[in-house]
């Protein structure tokens, strides 16, 4: 019998337009052969500036490629080029995206220099007017953006969908010999609508290549479902998210579990991580989550990984968890700066492994591992550097000792004057 090699690695990216959203000088690119852009918003009060710059810094800081943030009332569109030069004074040059709902073509005409300081809009097709009021409210919003040269995310979301389009599609239905189910006419109105603004968009004179779609819904299949078929239908870039994914864990494996699966066949050009905080949790956490599905699929490189195992009966003292909870910690802290200092440090692996059995083996193919030692092992745990055994740590001091090893490794490998 004749082997064939197994295929590894997700589809070819579906092709799409490539647009420009730009801040100055920082420019991100989203569609064509650009990386999936990891993009995050805000939830504090926008009219509250001073709030809202920290807030888009930290996220900036985290690593979203574009931040976006309501402008819902007057005091928010006014605090917009308050909250563009406080960043710019930080030296936060991140993209800022605007989402309008309901009177953006009202915030955009009355408060020029907030449409000016946004890199880009969202409009929901939804939530633009109602009626006769409809057609003239979205035109006045595109018309803003194409004065202003913006590109425009056609946001559409399940829970505010176009009710007079629904009722359309919901007729054609009743006429068919075979219906639809009322899921495939939810699927079909959603994608309608994303398209059928998207061309109307384009006949007021927004460029083709300004137009971002998004269709969002709640569910793993319902996103999987319609986003395969939205990328078949039409080129423009995709923004990937699953709406009101949830909190913690929920909000993460649901989120994961859709995303991975439309990333893997090429669909989707950038993405958001919808998770509710906890109480007091913190934002960045949308961002990290992001960044780790791209990563962890091979698709885009962020920040060192470590490689932990899960413990086991094996380690009955918690040097382990520690050890591999400072290390993931102390990689992602020095991320900023090292982005700077030492191009590549990225894509370094760290393994942290709590015992014999698996921790040796595990180290060596990493470029730095560390193997602890378990219960009942001789308490010394061996340090590996590119496969080769190159220490031994003892006592209390093991955790900084294995930092500085990794550091010394980071700066002489990735340093700009040695690559
Ligand atoms: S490497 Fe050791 S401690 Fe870790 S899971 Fe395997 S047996 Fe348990």
């Amino acid at each position: 019998m004749t082997q064939t090699a197994i295929p590894s690695g997700p589809a070819d990216r579906r092709a799409s337009r490539r647009v420009l959203i730009q801040h100055g000088e920082r420019k991100i690119w989203v569609g064509g052969d650009a990386p999936v852009v990891v993009q995050s918003m805000t939830n504090t009060d926008t009219a509250n500036a001073i709030e809202t710059a920290i807030q888009i810094r930290d996220l900036a800081r985290a690593g979203s490629e574009l931040v976006r943030l309501t402008v819902d009332r007057p005091e928010s569109a006014e605090a917009i080029p308050y909250i563009r030069d406080q960043l710019d004074k930080m030296g936060v040059d991140v993209p800022l995206v605007g989402d309008f709902h309901y009177n953006g073509h009202t915030l955009l005409q009355d408060y020029p220099e907030c449409a000016k300081a946004l890199s880009k809009y969202r409009i929901n097709p939804g939530n633009v007017g109602k009626g006769a009021k409809r057609d003239t409210q979205f035109a006045q919003m595109i018309e803003v953006a194409a004065r202003h040269d913006k590109p425009v995310r056609i946001g559409v979301n399940w829970g505010s969908l176009d009710q007079a389009l629904l009722a359309r599609i919901m007729d054609e239905n009743a006429v068919r010999d075979n219906p639809w189910t009322a899921q495939q006419v939810m699927y079909e109105a959603l994608i309608t609508s994303a398209i059928e603004n998207a061309q109307r968009a384009e006949e007021l004179g927004l460029a083709r290549d300004k137009i971002i779609l998004s269709c969002k819904v709640s569910g793993v299949q319902d996103l999987i479902a319609v986003y395969r078929e939205l990328g078949k239908r039409c080129d423009y870039p995709l923004h990937l998210g699953l709406t009101e994914a949830g909190m913690g864990s929920k909000g993460i494996v649901a989120s994961t579990a859709a995303l991975s699966v439309l990333l893997q066949e090429g669909i989707g050009d950038t993405i958001r991580i919808s998770l509710t905080p906890e109480p007091g949790g913190d934002r960045t956490k949308e961002v990290v989550v992001g960044q780790e599905i791209l990563q962890t699929m091979g698709l885009r490189k962020f920040t060192p990984m470590v490689i932990a195992c899960p413990g086991c009966g094996r380690t009955t003292s918690t040097t382990f968890q520690e050890l591999a909870d400072n290390i993931q910690t102390f990689l992602r802290d020095q991320m900023p700066e090292w982005k700077k200092l030492y191009p590549g440090v990225e894509a370094m692996n760290v393994a942290v492994m709590g015992c014999i059995v698996n921790g040796p083996g595990e180290s060596k193919h990493a470029n730095i591992g560390i193997s602890l030692p378990g219960t009942g092992e001789s308490p010394a745990a061996p340090v590996f550097v590119d496969g080769a055994k190159v220490a031994t740590l003892r006592g209390e001091r093991i955790v900084e000792e294995f930092q500085e090893i990794v550091l010394n490794y980071v700066k002489k490998n990735y340093s700009k004057e040695y690559v």
